[in-house]
């Protein structure tokens, strides 16, 4: 076996189909930014580039491979695109827009910034480089990205959805009247038998 099929047959015995998305979710090791890694010639490579290089071709210099589904797991190359790392960054920030989970506000007792910075933060995004903004606020760069891809802060009008999925924020106003009326563990059991039933 060469070692190009053994990356092969290796790669595809580390990640499982989810229906309901359509990822294939990596199962093996996982680099510090969240990425799925495995060997190859002595070396980690990035599962989703390597996923792309078996079943899509060459990455071209230069070119990132982005996921469309915004999941670093996820190594289906159907949910992979080549950009530049301005496509990928863009591609963050649009799809902060509509994400609402993981958020931090105010009231967190570990929180730095207030709502005025986090919204002054927001409105530098264009015309200040991140680096100079954590310099400013004495916040990680990190930070500042996760406050411009809307990963730590609400959206001005408040912080209610905090912690919550967008599908969750969605099934609750949903169903607002049932919410008092139903147990909420059975509910959530209902749900969870709904979502696996093939
Ligand atoms: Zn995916």
């Amino acid at each position: 076996m060469t070692r190009a099929q053994d990356l092969q047959a290796r790669f595809h015995t580390k990640y499982i189909p989810e229906p309901n998305s359509g990822c294939w979710l990596w199962t093996a090791a996982l680099s510090h930014k969240g990425y799925g890694v495995l060997r190859y010639v002595g070396r980690w490579a990035r599962a989703h580039r390597v996923s792309w290089k078996i079943l899509r071709g060459p990455i071209p210099n230069g070119l990132h491979v982005c996921h469309k589904c915004d999941n670093r797991l996820c190594v289906n190359p159907d949910h992979l695109f080549l950009g530049t790392n301005d496509d990928n960054v863009a591609d963050m920030i649009e799809k902060g827009r509509h994400l609402a989970g993981r958020r931090f506000g105010e009231q967190n007792a570990t929180a730095k910034l207030t709502a005025s910075k986090v919204a002054e933060i927001r409105r530098s995004r264009t015309i200040r480089s991140s680096r100079s903004l954590a310099r400013e606020f004495g916040i990680s760069h990190t930070t500042i990205l996760r406050i411009w891809t809307g990963q730590y802060w609400p959206e001005p009008a408040g912080d209610t959805h905090a912690g919550m999925s967008t599908a969750d924020v969605g099934e609750r106003a949903a169903v607002p009247e049932v919410a008092d009326t139903m147990p909420p563990i059975p509910g959530f059991l209902r749900r969870e038998r709904a979502a696996v039933r093939p």
